[in-house]
């Protein structure tokens, strides 16, 4: 999950004052020493771990905690509000042409996720936002890193500009943004070359297509994982670039989060987007308070609702509510509501949203749930249609065969059933109810 190892820590320094009905000055010395630590830990910037420290003691000495009812709970909105703001504080929305089309330019060493990134920020833009993207394929250098945008642009339908490796990127970019005007495509987005380290040649070639194009935005793609290398590249691109914003990539990797809490404070530049993991609908825009909350344990519901909003289609929860009501729910259905859910996330980050469920016994290792779900797909998939809408007519030759099918033991397929049918049973006597309540003019 991404930022375990640092919440943990900060959580266990946090933890002790948190309930404390009086703080003393030496409790927050305590208290701002493990959170030092912690972050130092984490690969967070000295520096910035420095000021961060001194700014949370300044004020947790202050008036506001020390004349506060609940002073412990004052320190923890103290730690939260300062998380926030090191993260940049509000989000950065996507700055947009008066005219579009839109131009991002996306930069970055290769390995960081720039290509993928750009499949992914136009599948957002599309998803989220109803935009149609073009994508650009100008680095020359790499006849691969062409064919992968190009797979990508098929897997997402959505258009590729490219004229493979002998052209100019400044040429490809000019014309590509040319192409856009004239297709209606509202948005550009520009895949550039990446080299292993930061070398003059690369920075000459990425100037040249900024001077040129005059971007929106710059967006430069590091991997969070590499933690303070990924703010010293930062920090030469900005140098040399003048970039716009940040996408984190790969945060779903990153235990420590070093780089996610320095970058803001030692660029400058906000960070816009946040990979997390390498699926095309696996981008989230970074929310500075959402982050600071989930790194707190204090959850992110908001994230976790819009999630099952885009995942859950309307038509279809309303003909399952029908199916609940009617008790004609089937293992078709069931099974179609898992892959719902498991398309809004893997678990363990799906739990991470939930305030408090991180403290939770077993919930830390979801990783077993997520197996048990992958052994129910397994099973239901392995029952004929028949079976799937009618589980009554199991018997035991038939267990026997869905066991064999999908590689589990007869038991097993037992207690799926029983399950199945208990939650049935469950249904029944919910919608019962609420057909009662409703007769008698009680709630609706
Ligand atoms: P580029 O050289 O910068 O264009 O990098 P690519 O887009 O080819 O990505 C390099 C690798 O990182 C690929 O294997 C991607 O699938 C992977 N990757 C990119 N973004 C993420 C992310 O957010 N999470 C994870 N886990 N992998 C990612």
């Amino acid at each position: 999950m991404a930022f375990e190892g640092l919440a943990d820590r900060l959580q266990n320094s946090i933890q002790k004052i948190k309930g404390k009905g009086k703080v003393t000055e030496a409790d927050v010395k305590e208290m701002t020493r493990e959170v030092r630590l912690a972050l130092l830990e984490a690969d967070v910037n000295f520096k910035v771990v420095k000021d961060f420290v001194k700014r949370v003691k300044e004020r947790a000495v202050g008036q506001e905690v020390m004349q506060s009812l609940t002073p412990g709970q004052q320190v923890i909105k103290v730690v939260k509000e300062e998380l926030t703001d090191l993260m940049g504080g509000e989000q950065s929305k996507i700055a947009v042409a008066n005219r579009p089309p839109t131009v991002i330019m996306m930069v970055g060493l290769q390995g960081a996720g720039k290509t993928t990134t750009t499949g992914k920020l136009a599948n957002h833009l599309r998803k989220e936002h109803n935009k149609s993207p073009l994508l650009v394929a100008a680095d020359v250098y790499r006849p691969a890193a062409i064919n992968q945008l190009e797979t990508l642009g098929n897997q997402l339908s959505m258009p590729v500009f490219s004229k493979g490796t002998e052209a100019n990127p400044v040429d490809i970019a000019q014309e590509a943004i040319q192409q856009a005007k004239e297709n209606h495509n509202d948005y550009v987005i520009i895949d550039t070359a990446g080299r292993l380290h930061v070398d003059e040649h690369l920075m000459d070639e990425l100037q040249q297509i900024r001077s040129t194009v005059n971007p929106n935005e710059t967006f430069l793609v590091v991997d969070a994982m590499t933690g303070q290398d990924a703010v010293n590249v930062a920090e030469t691109f900005n140098e040399q670039l003048d970039v716009t914003g940040v996408v984190l990539t790969k945060l779903d990797g990153d235990t420590r989060g070093g780089a996610a809490l320095s970058i803001k404070a030692v660029t400058e530049k906000p960070i816009k987007f946040a990979g997390m993991g390498e699926k095309l609908d696996q981008l989230e825009p970074f929310h500075p308070e959402r982050m600071a909350q989930r790194i707190l344990g204090m959850g992110d519901v908001l994230t976790l609702i819009e999630k099952a909003q885009a995942e859950v289609d309307e038509d279809q929860a309303k003909e399952l509510e029908q199916k609940m009501k009617d008790a004609s729910f089937t293992l078709d259905d069931f099974l179609e509501q898992m892959g719902q859910v498991r398309n809004m996330g893997p678990l363990d980050e799906l739990i991470g949203m939930i305030p408090g469920a991180d403290k939770m016994k077993g919930l830390k290792n979801a990783q077993i749930d997520e197996n048990q779900l992958n052994h129910i797909e397994a099973i239901i998939q392995s029952m004929t249609k028949k079976e799937r809408e009618d589980p009554s007519i199991m018997n035991a030759s038939r267990k026997k065969r869905i066991a064999k099918g999908s590689g589990r033991n007869v038991s097993e397929v037992n207690r799926l059933l029983k399950q199945f049918s208990d939650m049935k049973k469950m249904m029944k006597q919910m919608t019962n109810q609420k057909g009662k309540k409703g007769k008698k003019g009680g709630f609706n």
